[in-house]
């Protein structure tokens, strides 16, 4: 069985975000950069299928610019076989790199496509979604448990206020939750075996993919700064304060 993984490279989790002066865009110069949180639980769900003996090869894509390349080699290290990188400015839209995804799972046949539910820089939570569409595959989204036999994953979503378990007949989407899995951590030998494992690289262009946007970012604003907290010296002032500064209560 093959699966192919989607994985992003996006600015640290642990980075403090900064908005450009100009406010189009948020601050990437240098700025550390790593795999998408939920991209890195997809590539060790992946990892472990194979553990298993259920999948037995691991393509994984990245769209962007050169630095995806880094991406991809930490996906590698982690336990892929293979890395496509489509060459693109970063930034792409949603709909284009789920078109480009498309035209590669077109080339790669793979019984299962794993994507990050969600990319932590642009919040989106779409492009697993578009990629079923276009290839009219089954979806399961935010996936905490993945389970495959008999030609399907028995997929459990967590949803609002619980879980949904869900049987998609293969090939099939899933997108990965936080809890599905804990990544491994990359050993050393991993990351030098990483370097030497095949790495393609193509453009939209091969692919017969026009990455044209038809969205634009009109502004990107920070959040509101907080003000400090002070101490109150008892209940009586604290609720002075609530009713006449704060005017919270009445
Ligand atoms: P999004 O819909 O942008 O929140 O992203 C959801 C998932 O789509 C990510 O976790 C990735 O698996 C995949 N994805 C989004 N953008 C890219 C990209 N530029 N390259 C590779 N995968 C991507």
């Amino acid at each position: 069985m093959k699966v192919l993984v989607a994985v992003k490279r996006v600015v640290d989790y642990n980075v403090k975000v900064r908005v450009q002066a100009d406010h189009k865009a948020v601050e990437l110069a240098n700025v550390k950069m790593s795999i998408n949180p939920f991209c890195e639980i997809a590539v060790e769900e992946a990892v472990r299928l194979k553990e298993k003996g259920i999948a037995t090869e691991i393509v994984v894509v990245s769209i962007g610019s050169k630095g995806c390349q880094e991406t991809l080699r930490t996906a590698l290290g982690l336990g892929a076989d293979r890395a496509v990188q489509i060459e693109t400015e970063d930034g792409v839209d949603s709909l284009a790199v789920a078109k480009l995804l498309a035209e590669v799972a077109k080339t790669e046949s793979p019984d299962l496509i794993i994507l990050g539910k969600q990319a932590i820089d642009s919040d989106n939570n779409q492009t697993g979604q578009m990629l079923a569409a276009l290839l009219d595959m089954p979806q399961a989204t935010f996936a905490s448990e993945v389970v495959v036999e008999n030609g399907e994953a028995q997929v459990t979503r967590e949803i609002d206020g619980g879980l949904q378990t869900l049987a998609v007949s293969l090939p099939a989407v899933v997108t990965t939750d936080l809890r599905l899995n804990e990544p491994r951590f990359i050993k050393l030998p991993n990351i030098m075996k990483a370097k030497k494992k095949p790495l393609d690289v193509k453009t939209p262009e091969e692919l017969g993919v026009s990455v044209a946007s038809n969205v634009k970012v009109i502004s990107v604003t920070p959040p509101a700064e907080r003000q400090g907290g002070i101490k109150v010296g008892s209940v009586a002032e604290l609720v002075e304060k609530l009713k006449n500064e704060a005017k919270v209560i009445a």
